[in-house]
């Protein structure tokens, strides 16, 4: 999994999720021009029967038209590398909730200015390209992370299909992700009162999900020309030319165009579900604690358990609980719907 996490301008992205020698590191490499991964052991057969996904952190700093990015690179080694897969995604979820956690605690805290920010804002999930669609691996970890992380998807290693491969599997993952209900990250949608290029490179961008997208870090000669690119017996592929992969649209999208955007529904969406989601518990947690201390206070020496029903209640005060817990709810509930709303509108743009 691959997420940005900037700084000056700060992002973090979980870069990549996606089994191991999918090209996850050579892509993260070429998109951000370092190479993170030179002191990296690959464990053999033996040692991956068993194991678990670790999580590790990079930070990289770029320059991108005169604007300093800061990106934290969170990887996944070790993802669906086991023999047993169950809940390979487990290590990932928590690392995100963890970040939620981290940054709910200190915007409740004294020093709210200087609030280190490490949410993720980004996933990108990498899709084999030799099977048929998505694996079931792919289903349940995407579903598992989609409501707390933006996630993109990406189909590794391009040049190993056609192009009409390309254009198969890119409609055959688009359609298993709405069957199975997986909420990727969604592009706004252009004002508008856009210029024509501006829609024209949405759709664009709209259309080539997931991305497929080739990585190599070696310069290659061809034809009087440098580039970087993948040199065959048969010819080479150019890892910036779009005729050949979708990788200049997913760099400009990520470091240009979106990083915004993604931060914003990082912030509006997930962080706020999941705030939305703590604050209930903490309430729901004082009001059965008032309850338990009431319960005790009124049936001293009784083993009841059970919820005293609203027309056993005898006191006023006890009365006044039970209904401040259901306006809680009530009130959680008309919060949820117009999150929803909000949600709507904001995808739904012009
Ligand atoms: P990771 O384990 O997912 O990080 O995968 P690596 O980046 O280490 O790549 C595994 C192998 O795939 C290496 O031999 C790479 O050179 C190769 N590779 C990386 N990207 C591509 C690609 O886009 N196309 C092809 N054909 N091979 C690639």
């Amino acid at each position: 999994m691959c997420c940005f996490e900037s700084g000056l301008k700060s992002v973090s992205l979980v870069p990549s999720v996606g089994e191991s020698g999918l090209g996850k590191s050579t892509l993260i490499n070429s998109l951000f021009l370092t190479d993170l991964y030179k002191d990296r052991k690959v464990p053999n057969a033996e040692e991956r029967i068993g194991q678990t996904v670790d999580i590790t952190k990079h930070t990289v700093s770029i320059e991108e038209k005169g604007i300093k990015l800061r990106l934290t690179i969170i990887d996944t080694p070790g993802f669906g590398d086991a023999v047993n897969n169950s809940e390979s995604w487990k290590q990932i979820e928590d690392y995100i909730d963890e970040q939620f956690e981290k940054y709910f605690r200190d915007e409740s805290g004294l020093n709210r200015r200087n609030i280190q920010d490490n949410r993720v804002h980004c996933c990108l999930y990498f899709i084999s390209p030799f099977g048929h669609g998505l694996r079931p691996l792919d289903v349940e970890c995407m579903k598992a992370i989609h409501e707390k992380v933006n996630i993109v998807p990406i189909l590794a290693k391009a040049d190993s299909l056609t192009q009409a491969e390309i254009c198969r599997k890119k409609r055959k993952i688009q359609e298993e992700m709405k069957q199975f209900g997986i909420n990727i990250y969604q592009f706004p949608e252009c004002d508008s009162d856009d210029d024509e290029d501006i829609k024209t490179h949405d759709q664009i961008l709209k259309d080539s999900i997931p991305f497929a997208v080739i990585g190599g870090n070696v310069q290659v000669e061809s034809k009087g020309r440098r580039f970087r690119g993948r040199l065959y017996p048969w010819g080479v592929v150019e890892v910036e030319n779009p005729a050949h992969s979708d990788f200049l649209l997913l760099r400009n999208m990520l470091v240009r165009t979106h990083m915004q955007d993604l931060k914003d529904v990082t912030r509006e969406t997930h962080y706020e579900n999941y705030r939305a989601q703590c604050i209930q518990n903490m309430t729901r947690m004082v009001v059965q604690e008032k309850k338990r201390s009431l319960r005790e206070k009124f049936h001293e020496g009784s083993e009841d358990n059970f919820p005293l029903p609203l027309a056993a209640v005898d006191t006023e005060t006890e009365r006044l609980i039970f209904e401040k817990d259901e306006e809680l709810r009530r009130m959680q509930e008309v919060f949820e719907r117009i999150q929803e709303q909000m949600q709507h509108s904001h995808r739904g743009g012009c």
